[in-house]
């Protein structure tokens, strides 16, 4: 075959390839150019998961009837006009390609009013070709109608997944761009129902509520964080709400939904310690920064972006979700009904089941935060209302002034070797020696490595210690941060290395354990920053440094215990995210003894 041009109905179907995947690609685009229009009330109807038709109303500025031809035009934008503009673009289209890709796979039709004409006018785009303009009575704003999608392009249509599927993409899209524009209207319905409908009050947890449900939306952490020019607001999950994927992860920058790896590393971060491995939190993150400092160039449907600088992006993100996370982490507590069973329940779901781990959680943040902004409260189930009891017979929140510590414990003993009992201003807890312990070696050495001063300590004999070839190559590109946390080795021979020194937290302990626990499990490192390298190195080495269960204690090592636990930034939990206490509070024990309420 001989090289010829393409024909422009050719081209522009492969320009539209890249832009127009799916139903839910068109709902984007049209939506997008409705909040650009500076439009405060957005219309959807869809029909058959929008592969019968799509259609956007809204009451945005509008299209002059002599632009319209040149809308639907590949490459023509009132977005842009110096390529300098692509350097800091405050609009969220600005390739001009949007409608013209539409246009060539399907019937389209945009129908708009300028506030200075006294009619509107309509073009219908057909398989990419234009129709002639018509003249139409209409308010100032524009409608844009999408039907038989990919009608000219089979092959398209056979890609799609099921109508499910794809409505579903666009039930969340539209539900996210809501929670993103909540002084915007929006109203998505699907010929026969309503799905989804935003009032434009700017309240973004009713609208959480759409997306995740009444209970989850109560559930999520508030953030509004600001520096130098940079804000971040919107929520995240506690940690004691779940999912196993990173799906609903889920960030907006400068107004634009996108998907970038780092800044979900960041906020993953945030995490770091505090969830089981394998789980992850729901977001729904708005992050605002200077147009200047992204560069949202790099995708042809705009999903990704580039910043300026990754690193202060970064650790804004990171710090910003720390924060509030710190802010509120609570002790699992135990229901009534868990008596007698073990802990098999996910955590995701634990609000039906036994061991409730949300239930301490959720009580809290009633009380002190949430009670009464969600009015969605109608249809409560018999186990809620019982829920809610609790939440009104819990001390206020405000006795502790700060959430994540934990109250002054009086020791009890220790069970079983392996728990110890204590008893606090409400009720009792039973700590996990081990995780507690794992939990407080922790603190202590990144204190001390943030001060940069971790106190080393020469062992009497030198221990040598042989590697596996593959961990040994590992442990020796980790000679240096071993430096750091008060590590001592040399390598003594192949594959073997010579602890002289530890640091003096782990004193009396096994260097050889030691070794070991750094260079375990190191491959699933795949952070390319150091210091969330030397927090994982530091988790493992004290997770093999604390004391185990079935390990006696005295007296004396119970109480040091507990008091170095208090003292913890984050006691809860263990840094791998496990619970170092439950607590069975007064109020549940009254009940199961009965002496008090109906149960
Ligand atoms: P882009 O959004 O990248 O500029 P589009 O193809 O999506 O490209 O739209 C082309 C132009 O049509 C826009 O620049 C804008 O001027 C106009 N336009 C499209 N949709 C609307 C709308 N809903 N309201 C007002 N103007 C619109
Ligand atoms: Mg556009």
């Amino acid at each position: 075959m001989s090289i010829r041009l393409l024909s422009s109905e050719v081209a522009s179907q492969i320009a539209a390839g890249e832009v127009i995947e799916r139903p839910a690609s068109v709902v984007k685009e049209l939506l997008e150019n409705s909040l650009d229009a500076g439009a405060r009330s957005i219309t959807i109807t869809i029909e058959e998961a929008g592969k019968k038709l799509i259609e956007v109303a809204d009451d945005g500025s509008g299209i002059p009837s002599n632009e319209l031809e040149l809308a639907v035009a590949r490459h023509a934008t009132s977005k842009l006009a110096r390529s300098a503009d692509l350097f800091s673009i405050s609009t969220l289209g600005f390739r001009g390609e949007a409608l013209a890709s539409i246009g060539s796979v399907s019937r389209m039709t945009i129908t708009s009013r300028v506030q200075n004409e006294q009619e509107g006018a309509r073009l219908k785009v057909e398989g990419g070709m234009t129709g002639s303009l018509t003249k139409v009575g209409r308010t100032v704003g524009t409608t844009g109608r999408v039907e038989d999608l990919f009608y000219n392009v089979p092959a398209r249509l056979k890609f799609l997944k099921s109508d499910v599927t794809e409505r579903r993409a666009i039930d969340l899209l539209v539900t996210r761009y809501a929670l993103a524009y909540p002084d915007r209207r929006f109203k998505l319905s699907d010929g026969k129902n309503v799905v989804l409908q935003t009032t434009g009050d700017g309240d973004r947890r009713a609208i959480l509520a759409a997306l995740y449900g009444v209970d989850v939306a109560k559930q999520m952490l508030e953030i509004q964080s600001q520096e130098e020019g940079y804000g971040l607001t919107g929520f995240i999950s506690p940690t004691s709400l779940t999912r196993s994927n990173r799906k609903e992860i889920t960030f907006f920058v400068n107004g634009r939904w996108v998907h970038d790896v780092s800044l979900s590393t960041a906020l993953l971060q945030a995490y770091h310690t505090l969830l089981m491995v394998g789980r992850y939190p729901l977001t729904a993150l708005f992050l605002e920064i200077p147009p200047e400092e992204v560069d949202v160039n790099v995708h042809p449907a705009k999903a990704e972006v580039r910043f300026r600088n990754q690193e202060k992006v970064f650790s804004f993100v990171q710090r910003s979700a720390r924060k509030a996370l710190l802010a509120y982490s609570p002790v699992p507590n135990v229901a009534p009904s868990l008596w007698g069973t073990t802990r098999t329940v996910p955590p995701e779901q634990p609000r039906h089941t036994g061991l409730d781990w949300a239930i301490g959680h959720d009580e809290q943040l009633s009380v002190s935060t949430l009670r009464g902004q969600l009015s969605v409260e109608k249809d409560q189930s018999l186990a809620n209302q019982d829920k809610r009891l609790e939440i009104d017979s819990q001390p206020p929140a405000s006795t502790q002034n700060v959430q994540s510590a934990i109250p002054l414990l009086r020791l009890i003993g220790q069970i079983g070797a392996t728990y110890l009992v204590a008893e606090g201003p409400d009720g009792l807890y039973l700590i996990d020696q081990h995780a507690a312990h794992e939990r407080i070696l922790f603190e202590k050495l990144m204190a001390q490595h943030a001060m940069k001063n971790i106190p080393s300590q020469s062992l009497l004999t030198p221990a040598a210690v042989t590697l596996p070839p593959h961990s040994a190559h590992l442990l020796m590109a980790q000679l240096p941060t071993l430096q750091h946390f008060g590590f001592d080795v040399e390598e003594f021979g192949p594959n073997t290395f010579q602890v002289r020194a530890m640091p003096a937290l782990f004193m009396g302990s096994d260097p050889s354990v030691a070794l070991h626990a750094l260079v375990e499990d190191f491959e699933e490192d795949e952070s390319p920053l150091q210091n969330e390298v030397e927090a994982k190195l530091a988790a493992r080495v004290c997770k093999r440094m604390a004391v185990k269960a079935g390990q006696a204690l005295s007296n004396e090592e119970q109480r040091a215990l507990l008091h170095d636990l208090e003292a913890c930034d984050s006691p809860r939990t263990c840094p791998h995210g496990r619970p170092t206490m439950i607590h069975l509070s007064v109020d549940m024990l009254e009940r199961q003894f009965g002496r008090r309420g109906a149960r």
